[in-house]
């Protein structure tokens, strides 16, 4: 990351391209003792978080990834009860879960409360439901905590966590997933964030790859516009019994409102481009 005059820019590491957003000024600065965040108000993309360099989200466009992150597993699982989110310590993701009627309880495990602690600050409108009486916030180590939980405990569990480096790393990796798939039992839905298509068609292959070897019978991911994430175009990787299909009646007719989320958008978002198709099939 460089601050140039009052402009922040996350280089993508290897893809020679940057993003850039214009800022007005800093909000707040902490170096927790496991990571470096950063908030900014921007010109034109409302409030910013930051983490070790990298765009966490902004006012602005982070409703398009939290609602493809929650409501995608949420209609594939038949019912979703018990939910677990490992990381989403800014709770977006979390508020979207809420708005589910039949889930009965949200554990949400992030590594670090002081992205919890920022984000009440910084970005209220995320967490007007942490007070839900479903919710429950808990800071641990997800990789840890999965490998305590009881078998077949969960109906669906998110990782909305940082890149694969540093904390994260470990999220990322085939003895995770074998205990994601413990936890899940037979029916369970997972959903990860997947990076870029583009620029880290890698990390994708090799996670569908992992999914597969840890037990899931089936795998997609889904792709959707992050404009303020490296490439502007991001993604999110289903595991489960039969992920290519939802409840798309359901979702048609869901009662609560989004700003993104669909179900034309889901069944669209499950189409995969050709060279990741290609990409998936060598692999
Ligand atoms: N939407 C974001 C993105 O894709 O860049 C992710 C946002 S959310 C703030 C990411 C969270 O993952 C952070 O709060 C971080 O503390 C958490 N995290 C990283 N590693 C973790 C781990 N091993 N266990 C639990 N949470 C973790």
């Amino acid at each position: 990351m460089a601050l140039e005059g009052d402009w922040f820019t996350e280089v993508a590491p290897g893809a020679e391209m940057a993003l850039g957003l214009k800022l007005r000024k800093k909000l707040a600065e902490e170096r927790s003792p496991y990571q470096h965040i950063e908030i900014y108000d921007t010109e034109s993309f409302g409030r910013l978080m930051v983490i070790d360099g990298c765009v966490m989200l902004t006012s602005r466009d982070n409703f398009i990834y939290h609602e493809m992150m929650a409501h995608a597993a949420l209609f594939t699982h038949a019912n979703p009860r018990r939910v677990v989110i490992i990381g989403g310590g800014d709770c977006g993701t979390l508020k979207e879960v809420l708005k589910h009627p039949g889930v009965e309880h949200v554990l949400q495990v992030d590594i670090d409360e002081a992205v919890t602690r920022l984000s009440e600050k910084y970005f209220p409108e995320l967490c007007e439901s942490n007070s839900d009486p479903r919710a429950e916030l808990s800071f641990a180590d997800g990789v840890k905590w999965i490998e305590a939980a009881d078998a077949g405990s969960v109906d669906v569990l998110i990782v909305d966590s940082t890149d694969p480096v540093g904390p994260a790393e470990g999220l990322f990796a085939e003895p995770f997933y074998r205990a994601c798939r413990r936890v899940l039992g037979e029916r369970g839905i997972f959903v990860q964030q997947s990076e870029s298509p583009l620029l880290h068609t890698d990390i994708l292959t090799k996670m569908h790859a992992d999914l597969s070897a840890a037990g899931f019978a089936t795998t997609a991911t889904l792709s959707f516009p992050q404009p303020t994430y490296p490439s502007g175009w991001w993604s999110a990787t289903l595991a489960g019994p039969n992920v290519g299909e939802f409840r798309q009646t359901a979702a048609t007719a869901k009662r609560f409102p989004t700003r993104y989320y669909t179900a034309a958008v889901h069944q669209a978002a499950l189409a995969r481009p050709a060279f990741l198709e290609d990409a998936l099939s060598e692999s």
